[in-house]
């Protein structure tokens, strides 16, 4: 017998004789939870109202004054299909077998009431509802356990500074707050819109990786995956356009549905700063020409192509004349100025395949690939020319420079190369300044 079923139930018992009634009774509490008991039929159906929500199952007599039972179940079952009965009665001829199947009476215990057959009938009317109860019951734990699971990740997810997605191979299935934020929406339905695809918003730049690459491959997985870390960059517009970096990384979530957790984490201004870092390390911060270390890496591979290829390479070394003159005369401000507007002369004056670089303080050097002699002197000439016949800076400064000019021949080396310039220059000093020397 399953006791544990009836331990929480509530039973409302009804029974005319008082005998029957009260040993009825008392076993029954025994048993169950509470038992309401009822002198007839109508005491029954009153007390059943008053305790409709916590009544489980009827068990009562049937023949009784004022309201007999299956008068007093018809009434209740107006007001709740589906509560259990059992009825205990002597009667079982069939025009009352009949009505109790009509009231949806639950199971017949025969009297005089044999106890044991009672309960087994309680038992079998009320375990059809104890058990669509329970599951009801572990459905709901199920379901607050996989709501309380999904909501736990989710404020995981929502904590994360990076953009994250999880997407069903290309197709965005859900996304983190910070998601929204970057694209200044409330929902990712309204991203949807737009497009469902988040290769979409990658930029085509290069060195970046972009939905024309990504084409390329049959598993993107597979191929961001492969790349190095610091190649597995993006850059993507959000709908306000602003455009900012990000490094990728990808999880596979799931191998049979395809699912990926995209990761994005802005590195704009890492970014920034190491093409900084790098353009610091390359250029001269004055005048934003090239520097020394630059044209050291790039000298030594035109020579060798020059030399290789027997193609023509020269070299423009200028210094600007009685610079210290400037300086003391206009302030070191002034001399600064008058770097800057030399080097703009400069780099207007030259080809898109010239090198030009702050070699030292008021010194700058071209280099020309594929320029002989005569051509760069031509160059030279004219950048001369425009210094000297232009006053510059605000303070209108008459500055004139002196150039050494010469053209790589075939026994030269880099230094041998330079060395032979700055003597050129040097004659060009040492014979009046404000002039072009070709050695
Ligand atoms: P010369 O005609 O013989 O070349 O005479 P000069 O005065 O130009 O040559 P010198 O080498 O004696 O002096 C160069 C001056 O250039 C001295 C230095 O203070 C100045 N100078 C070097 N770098 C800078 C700079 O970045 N800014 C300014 N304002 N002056 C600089
Ligand atoms: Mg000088
Ligand atoms: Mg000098």
């Amino acid at each position: 017998m399953n006791k544990e079923i009836l331990q929480n139930i509530s039973v409302l018992y009804v029974e005319d004789e008082i005998e029957v009634r009260e040993f009825t009774s008392k076993l029954l509490s025994s048993l169950v939870k509470k038992v309401h008991s009822a002198e007839n039929g109508l005491e029954g159906l009153d007390l059943f109202k008053l305790n409709i929500n916590e009544i489980d199952l009827i068990v009562t007599d049937i023949n009784m004054p004022k309201m007999d039972g299956l008068e007093m179940c018809s009434l209740i079952r107006e007001l709740n299909k589906d509560i259990p009965i059992v009825i205990t009665s002597a009667h079982n001829d069939p025009s009352f077998l009949k009505k109790a199947i009509n009231v949806g009476v639950s199971t017949y215990a025969m009297k005089p009431i044999d106890l044991y057959q009672l309960v087994e009938s309680m038992i079998k009317a009320i375990e059809p509802i104890y058990l669509k109860r329970k599951l009801e019951e572990m459905n709901i734990s199920l379901e607050t356990r996989v709501d309380n699971e999904i909501q736990k990740i989710k404020s995981i997810l929502d904590s994360q500074d990076n953009i994250v997605l999880l997407s069903n191979k290309t197709t965005i299935k859900n996304v983190n707050k910070r998601f929204l934020e970057f694209f200044n929406i409330t929902s990712i339905e309204e991203f949807i819109n737009t497009s469902k695809n988040i290769f979409d918003y990658f930029i085509e730049d290069y060195g970046f990786i972009s939905k024309s690459i990504l084409k390329d491959y049959p598993c993107y997985y597979e191929y961001i995956k492969s790349l190095k870390e610091v190649n597995r960059i993006v850059k993507m517009k959000n709908l306000n356009d602003e455009e900012r970096i990000f490094t990728i990384n990808i999880d596979n979530y799931d191998d049979v549905n395809d699912f990926y957790v995209l990761s994005l984490t802005d590195v704009t201004e890492l970014k920034e700063k190491s093409n900084l870092l790098e353009y610091q390390a390359s250029h001269d911060n004055l005048t934003g020409l090239y520097n020394r270390n630059k044209f050291n890496s790039l000298f030594e591979k035109e020579i060798r192509r020059g030399i290789r290829y027997d193609n023509e390479l020269s070299l423009v070394l200028f210094d600007i004349d009685f610079f210290k003159k400037v300086n003391d005369e206009h302030g070191h401000q002034a001399g600064d100025e008058v770097l800057k507007e030399i080097a703009n002369i400069v780099s207007k004056s030259v080809r898109e395949h010239d090198t030009v670089v702050r070699w030292g303080g008021e010194e700058f050097l071209i280099l020309l690939p594929e320029t002989n002699a005569e051509g760069s002197r031509v160059v030279a000439e004219k950048i001369r020319s425009t210094i000297y016949e232009n006053s510059l800076t605000a303070l209108n400064l008459n500055v004139t420079a002196s150039f050494g000019v010469c053209a790589i021949k075939e026994d030269d080396t880099g230094s041998s190369f330079i060395s032979r310039t700055d003597e050129a220059l040097y004659e060009a000093k040492r014979t009046g300044r404000n002039k072009v020397v070709v050695k």
